[in-house]
Formats: structure tokens, sequence, C-alpha cells
């Protein structure tokens, strides 16, 4: 093999490798192109939507390249992570009302009455000093020496005379009172879960059409279909624990209210299958079936106000389900009116458009609903029916 021909294989490979290096380039090229956002008037029509959001939109990318946009910046990057983020939160709180709530019973009421009860029985009893004293009363592994108390004072105090022993069968029952409710199992967890359940359901599927919907026609009616059905089952399973610890102890009203929901939000998901609804002019019609939904809950809350209008743990239910209402109110209101992009379009195609108010109000009213969960499970727990 002589030198001449080593030098021009070596230049041989050297085309070939400047020739590969070419084609890298025009590939990478290609696919810059082929992937760069566009604005609002290139899009096909399924995709239009928003007029006031001007560009910055994915089209038709395969499905490998929209999946890995979630960690890239375009108009729909907020949308996917603030329902996401929204979906971890309803995640966690999920497992912590497992693990933690059913422990989370308020012992200070309870343990105010004991130290009310310990004065008064020292007071009329003069003779009952040697008894534990309020040190264990604090604790409430201790809660057995209030039962020994109950079960075993009558007894000594035979002898004494009858006054004492009348006081003693009183003190007898305030204390069996007292910690009655102790001895019951909580409250079932059920609707509380399926409010959470809903909650997680609508936050993914919202999370999941805002990635995916710009890949295909196919696909994105297919992801509207799913988001509307997650709102519905929002709206209708926030209804669910309102409806049952409020009206527990009233099966009528309690299956009427349930059941009405139960059929009003599967004829919702039904409507939101219709592949009608989910054309951009039916943008109104939507909100107004998402709102009509959510007012039918003004009937179980003045109704439960009503019932219980001298307990606290109503009206502090009501506070929360107002805060939830004027949350899902306002993002209704901005869903409808694309305020602010309306008022100048183009600016807020990446931060601050309406969908993206809508959403964060949308968790923040799913959240106020959480905290009134709470608050239903703590009455219910403590006072059963
Ligand atoms: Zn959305």
């Amino acid at each position: 093999m002589g030198e001449d021909q080593q030098v021009c294989e070596s230049e041989d490979s050297r085309g070939v490798s400047e020739c590969c290096s070419k084609e890298r380039k025009g590939k990478r090229l290609w696919k810059k192109v082929k992937y760069q956002l566009v604005e609002y008037h290139s899009l096909p029509g399924y995709l239009r939507d928003n007029e006031f959001i001007m560009g910055h939109y994915r089209s038709e990318w395969p499905l490998k390249q929209v999946l890995l946009s979630i960690f890239t910046i375009h108009n729909e990057t907020l949308n996917v992570w603030t329902h996401l983020l929204g979906f971890f939160l309803f995640l966690s709180l999920t497992v912590y009302t497992a693990m933690k709530v059913p422990n989370v019973v308020d012992l200070h009421p309870l343990q105010a009455d004991l130290q009310k009860l310990h004065w008064e029985l020292l007071a009329c009893l003069p003779s009952l000093t040697s008894m534990p004293t309020m040190d264990l009363l604090r604790s409430p592994s201790t809660w057995h020496i209030t039962e020994l108390l109950t079960n075993c004072l009558p007894e000594r105090f035979s002898y004494s005379n009858h006054t004492d022993v009348c006081v003693l069968r009183s003190v007898k029952e305030d204390v069996a009172n007292m910690i009655a409710h102790l001895m019951l199992r909580p409250i079932t967890r059920w609707p509380f879960f399926a409010f959470l359940g809903g909650a997680m359901f609508c936050l993914l599927a919202s999370s999941a059409c805002h990635l995916l919907a710009c890949h295909s026609k196919k696909l994105s009616c297919i992801m509207l279909r799913v988001d509307y059905a997650g709102i519905s089952a929002l709206i209708s399973t926030s209804f669910y624990p309102l409806v049952y610890y409020s009206f527990m102890c009233d099966p009528f009203f309690c299956n009427l209210y349930m059941g009405s929901i139960t059929l009003l939000g599967i004829g919702t998901i039904l409507v939101s299958l219709l592949p009608v609804f989910q054309k951009p002019e039916y943008r109104n019609f939507r909100t107004s079936l998402f709102l009509g939904m959510g007012l039918c809950g003004i009937a179980p809350i003045i109704h439960k106000l009503v019932l219980f209008w001298n307990r606290p743990e109503a009206l502090h239910t009501t506070g929360y389900e107002i805060l939830m209402g004027t949350f899902y109110g306002i993002g209704a209101l901005i869903y409808t009116t694309r305020i602010p992009e309306r008022w100048m379009p183009g600016k807020f195609d990446i931060a601050g458009q309406s969908h993206q108010l809508f959403h964060v109000l949308v968790v923040a009213g799913a959240y106020t609903h959480y905290r009134a969960g709470l608050v239903y499970l703590r009455w219910r727990d403590l006072e059963g029916c």
C-alpha cells in the first residue's frame, strides 16, 4: 500500500465526515424549524381558541416532542404546571388526611370541662382532695382515671349523706357524656375522599389536556372531553362532604341531595362528552353550565344554616363555602371575559393570561373546600348524629 493511497483514504474519510456533520446540522436545523413555536394565524382551526394569545403556540408536534415540551417555555407551560402542582398538593392532602385526620380530635374543650368538674367536685366534696390532681387530667392517656371516678365513686360514698351521692351520680353522668364521643369510631370518610378524588382527577386531566391537545385533532378532542369531565367531577364531588356531613342524621334529605347531585354530575359529564360542547363558540354555554351546577349548592347550604343556625361549625363551614364560591366565581368571570389579554393582545402569551389566573383560582377554591371538609369531619367525629 503506497503513501498516495493512504492520503487518498484519509481525504475520503474527511469528505465522508464533513458530509455527515453537514447532514446532522441540516437535520437539527430542520427539527428547529419544524418544532418552532408558531403564531395564532398559522394554527389549524381546531387549535384556535383565544385570539388574544397571539404567539408561542406548539402546533401538531410529534407526541415525544409534545411530552418533552412540559420542560420548555410556550404559551401552555404555566397552564400545565399550575394544575400539575395543584394535583400534587391534593395528592399530599389525601395522604395526610388518610394518615393523620382520624387522630385529629380536639381535646382542649374536654380538658377544660374536666378541669372545671374537678374544681366543682373539690368545692362540693372536700374529702376528694386526695384524688388525682390536674396533672393527671392533662394527659389524654389518663382518661381511665375519669372512668375510675365514674365507676367507683358512688359506691365509695354510699355511706355518706344523700346529697353527696346525688352530686356524684350527676357527676358520673356528666363525665360519661363527656367521654362518650371518645369511645366512638371516627365518622365515615368516603364523601371527603370522593371530593379529594374528584379534585385530583380534575387537576390531572386539565394538566394533561393543556400539554397534549396540540398534538393532533383527534387527541385534542379526546383531551378536551376528559378536561370537561374532570371539571364536572370536581363540582359534583365537592357537594358530597357538604351534603353528607350536614344531613347525615336525616336520611331523607341526605339521600335526596346526594342522589340529585350525582345525577346532575353524571348528566353534565355526558353533555361535556358531546363533540359540539368543545367548540370555542360554546365557551359561554360551558361556563353557564358549570356555574349553574355550582349554584345548586346554595340550596343545601341554606338548609344547613336553617337546621344548625346556632352551631359554630355550620357558620364556619359556610364561611369557607362562600370563599370557595367567590374564588370559582371570579375564576369563571376571568375565563369567559379573557381578561387581561383582551386589553393587550400578545402581551400575556407566556405569563399572566386569563386561563392561568383561572387555574390558580380553581386550586384556591378547591383548597378552601378541603378546609371546610376538615371542619365537617371534626364536627361529626365529636358529635356523631
Ligand atoms: Zn385549563
